[in-house]
């Protein structure tokens, strides 16, 4: 993958984790280049196959491409950044990632959204007006 092309993926997700919306400022760490279909199921470097993702977020992902809602127990395709809308499966609450639909459920539960430590700085994230 080029420069021109981890760039252009970085401004469109505006330095924001696809997933989380954590800021990258704000996590302290380098975000990755996710590939939203994994390299090892066929997905490609185009930029329709890529999102900014915190590394908590990518590696709790890894090679996945569905999730068991844990409302239904049903295997469910994770939430797809290039093709979903945020705000149609996620809802974010005190300092917490609901997830709305299917997708959003199985896409919190796989990439574990709520450990205590990322609510505590969401929540402190939020109070400083930096989220949402
Ligand atoms: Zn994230």
């Amino acid at each position: 993958m080029d420069a021109a092309t981890r760039q252009l993926v970085r401004q469109r997700a505006g330095f924001r984790c696809e997933y989380c919306r954590l800021p990258e400022a704000f996590s302290g760490l380098r975000y990755h280049v996710d590939h939203i279909l994994p390299r090892q199921h066929g997905g490609g470097d185009a930029p329709a196959n890529l999102a900014l993702a915190c590394p908590h977020c990518n590696l709790c992902k890894g090679p996945n491409l569905a999730a068991n809602d844990p409302d239904t127990g049903k295997t469910v395709p994770l939430f797809n950044p290039r093709d979903h809308s945020w705000d149609d499966h996620f809802e974010f609450r005190d300092g917490r990632i609901l997830g709305k639909s299917p997708s959003g459920r199985a896409t919190v539960w796989l990439l574990q959204m709520n450990t205590d430590e990322l609510v505590q700085l969401r929540q402190r994230l939020f109070a400083l007006g930096v989220l949402w």
